[in-house]
């Protein structure tokens, strides 16, 4: 079962998990001003199915909705494997969730290059609002995957956050802006500024290496992804880098940076493994 934060809405990796027979929750943008939907219901999370919950994630109901949403598929999760207890015989009404897996990829345009480009140019005012909406993006990716390890355990989750690597924090510089290192994306597995437990690892993942490429050329799109659990995708992960044995296409803007913000088959493939495991 998986759940994927600021996806798409033609997200492969969902798509890849409902072929293999798990079920799939796009939580995809709403647009702007939609009324909340309400949350899928969890009977008709079966095998195989793939349902796509529009949200507006900068909206506290709706971010209080998901929360609700992920709470009640932890209860769900960790009652399967709970001895016979009135939660158990609750459960049999909810699916089977074997393992719960969450995605989360925050969009990061506010911390991509274009803007610290900007930024030198002492231009900051919208960066200035597009920066905390961005941290508050963080702040409730961490919430999410923290909701995953204080109620279940190794075998029955698995926590995955993606960022661009190249939306990269400017070094501090002394006249603007500290930055609060403790917010920094890379670090949603950190808590209270404390490096994660021992099950948790990054890996650095280049497009060329999972097939991405632009008209017949390599594109060297980097993510940083931090997993926690998974010990395949792990394997998986470290495989996937740039053997910097060719050229690269470069990614500006437009289209092309919109296409690459969709996972190539064989990342969301790995994913789905893992996933489904
Ligand atoms: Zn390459």
């Amino acid at each position: 079962m998986l759940v994927e934060l600021w996806c798409e809405s033609s997200s492969r990796t969902s798509r890849a998990v409902a072929a293999r027979k798990g079920a799939a929750v796009r939580v995809c943008e709403a647009a702007p001003g939609a009324p909340l939907q309400p949350a899928p219901r969890l009977s008709d999370l079966r095998p195989g199915s793939l349902i796509c919950w529009p949200v507006n994630l900068r909206q506290a109901a709706h971010k209080r909705a998901v929360a609700r949403f992920i709470k009640d598929l932890c209860k769900a999760a960790s009652a399967k494997h709970a001895p016979k207890t009135k939660a158990r015989i609750h459960s049999n009404r909810t699916p089977n969730i074997r393992k719960l897996a969450l995605l989360t990829s925050p969009e990061c345009k506010e911390w991509s290059a274009g803007n610290i480009v900007n930024r030198k140019r002492r231009c900051p005012l919208q960066i200035y609002a597009g920066r905390s909406a961005t941290i508050e993006d963080i702040r409730f990716a961490r919430q999410c995957h923290r909701q995953l390890r204080i109620s279940l355990k190794e075998h029955n989750s698995l926590s995955i956050h993606e960022q661009p690597l190249l939306a990269r924090m400017p070094k501090r510089f002394a006249n603007v802006m500290s930055y609060e290192d403790t917010e920094w994306p890379w670090t949603v597995f950190r808590e209270n500024g404390l490096p994660g437990v021992n099950s948790t690892y990054a890996a650095r993942v280049n497009g060329c290496a999972v097939g991405m490429v632009h008209i017949d050329k390599p594109v060297c799109k980097p993510w940083k992804i931090e997993v926690r659990h998974g010990t395949l995708l792990k394997a998986v992960l470290a495989s996937f880098r740039c053997p910097a044995n060719h050229e690269h296409d470069r990614i500006v803007g437009g289209t092309r940076a919109k296409q690459s913000a969709l996972y190539p088959a064989k990342l969301a493939a790995a994913f789905a493994d893992e996933v489904c495991a």
